[in-house]
């Protein structure tokens, strides 16, 4: 159980410093957890990324109790611990990334613009706003992720979960990219983006769950 904690540690700071680098999150913004066993390791509230080594891990039970680490958890542990009860998430991701960001602030659903939307379930809902950190906030996420491992937030960010981080990260990173696609599109005057149809996108979804190497 240590090492299992030690490495998921490790490759949950590894995520959380790769939303920075790769722009989907400034400074202490976001955040990162993952299931280990019946605890959740979370990232620390307001603690720079790049300051996290292996003996700031925080990890809390399913209640939100801390059983080790010193440093406070994140700000948003209600969402996590409401999606993990609430789905058949493994890791979750929370980002402001800019498009998605933008995008939550000017529709209720990110239009079909593009079949990855069929990898997290269909088209992604934005989750009404409430304040940073509470339980309605975390009420309105879960009621954004019916059927969907994906969703927007809105005037905040994502919140995408998977079965391991590397899926929660690669979703979060797709569904940034689908915002920008959209954004570019409907910004060139005079023209409207094609969108998707529910069969395409029911299609997409059964064509992806064969999709890469067997096994
Ligand atoms: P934390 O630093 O508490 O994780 O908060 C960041 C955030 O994104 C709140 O929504
Ligand atoms: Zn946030």
């Amino acid at each position: 159980m240590r090492d299992a904690m030690e490495k998921a540690w490790s490759e949950l700071v590894a995520t959380a410093r790769r939303s920075v680098t790769d722009g989907l999150v400034v400074g202490t913004s976001g955040n990162v957890s993952v299931r280990v066993g019946d605890l959740v390791l979370v990232t620390p509230t307001g603690v720079p990324y790049d300051r996290l080594g292996p003996v700031d891990a925080v990890a809390v039970d399913l209640d939100g109790r801390q059983v080790s680490g010193r440093l406070r958890p994140t700000s948003e542990l209600p969402m996590h611990l409401a999606v993990y009860r609430g789905t058949g998430a493994r890791a979750i991701v929370h980002t402001h990334a800019v498009h998605a960001t933008a995008v939550s602030t000017l529709v209720d659903e990110l239009p079909a613009i593009h079949y990855m939307a069929a990898a997290m379930g269909g088209r992604i809902r934005v989750a009404g706003y409430a304040p940073y950190g509470t339980d309605e906030l975390a009420a309105q996420v879960l009621l954004a992720l019916r059927d969907r491992s994906a969703c927007l937030m809105r005037n905040h960010g994502t919140l995408v979960y998977g079965a391991t981080l590397d899926q929660a990260y690669d979703r979060t990173a797709q569904l940034e990219w689908m915002c920008q696609v959209w954004l570019t599109a409907r910004s060139v005057p005079g023209l409207t983006p094609a969108l998707l149809s529910d069969a395409e996108l029911d299609d997409a979804g059964g064509r992806l769950r064969g999709y890469g190497q067997p096994g």
